[in-house]
């Protein structure tokens, strides 16, 4: 009797520390709320004293019954909590951590910091990972990024351009140019948005099909921009690549540190060079239509050791904060 009441407060006790809240959306249902976190749709009925299923309504505040699981004692904090796809994940360490391996990437840890990526595609529920020194493992909740859907039309003469050989090479040769991990983070502050005026035409993550046949999902936001329109750096880095790419057509990437590049696309011109240092709010180059382009825009894609994470994410003060004890001093 005891222990069953001890158990009980101890579950009670564990859901409210994790503080894990989901606010219910209009049409959504506690089956989908319950699949998005990937727990039982029974624990979070049970979590939240629901008897019948098929009555929640919207606005109503869902407790998530897994907090992290593994003990306070280990000094570790996951942010955000649960991770989200396509957003970066920031893990405080304890002492004596080399790196984070998660989503079968080795993150390394600088300063008691490691910046791990979530795949877009990453499946909402329990992952693994290890803290490589002590060798600690537990597991990451993700929930999905509530991305959408598109088809996109392209011309015969665009649509040649869909060579998976070219395709295969160009992302090569862009992942060579992000280079990998490298402990100085070059960048101080949030970041900016590439264009002065931001109008997202298509979001990070949606998921999309070409002329009808499935093509993953978008790896980067496209902003509506006139051809000629500046593009200026986001934030501090180094040029990685300013050449004419086949799919990206015009294409600068800046190097950041910590593993995270930035890519502009698409550009009518460069204004940078291989190997240049350039500041927030320099500019790279002007807003075209070269390479595998509808029209005119800007496409914005930032890497995370080589994934595609959604570049608002690295707009947010709250990521900056806390990165902050990594920023190179500020210019
Ligand atoms: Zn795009």
């Amino acid at each position: 009797m005891m222990r069953r009441l001890l158990a009980l407060l101890l579950f009670l006790g564990l859901t409210w520390a994790a503080g894990v809240v989901h606010v219910v959306q209009p049409g959504e249902t506690l089956y989908r709320i319950a699949r998005n976190y990937g727990v039982p749709l029974e624990a979070l009925a049970r979590a939240n004293g629901i008897e019948n299923v098929n009555l929640i309504r919207a606005g109503q505040r869902l407790v998530i019954p897994t907090g992290p699981s593994w003990p306070e004692s280990w000094g570790l904090t996951v942010d955000p909590w649960p991770a989200v796809q396509g957003r970066p994940l920031v893990f405080r360490l304890p002492a004596g951590v080399s790196a984070v391996r998660i989503f079968n990437l080795k993150v390394p840890a600088e300063r008691g910091l490691a910046l791990a990526p979530v795949p877009a595609d990453a499946r909402p529920g329990l992952h693994p990972f290890v803290l490589e020194g002590p060798g600690l493992s537990s597991e990451i909740l993700v929930t999905a990024g509530g991305y959408g859907h598109e088809n996109i039309v392209l011309s015969e003469e665009k649509n040649a351009l869909l060579d998976r050989e070219k395709i295969r090479a160009e992302k090569a040769r862009l992942l060579e140019a992000c280079g990998g991990w490298s402990p100085e983070m070059l960048w101080h502050g949030p970041w900016s948005w590439p264009l002065k005026r931001v109008e997202v035409t298509s979001a990070f993550g949606t998921r999309r099909t070409y002329n009808g046949r499935p093509g993953g999902w978008h790896g980067g936001v496209d902003l509506r921009g006139e051809e000629g329109t500046p593009v200026y750096a986001p934030a501090a880095g180094v040029v990685g690549l300013a050449e004419k790419l086949y799919v990206r057509g015009n294409a600068v990437v800046l190097r950041h540190g910590l593993g995270v590049c930035s890519g502009y696309y698409h550009l009518s011109r460069l204004a940078v060079e291989p190997g240049q240092r350039v500041e927030k709010g320099d500019l790279l180059g002007y807003v075209g239509m070269t390479g595998l382009s509808t029209g005119p825009h800007l496409h914005w894609e930032v890497r995370l050791l080589g994934q595609t994470t959604d570049p608002a994410a690295f707009t947010d003060p709250a990521l900056f904060r806390e990165l902050a004890p990594l920023a190179a001093s500020a210019p």
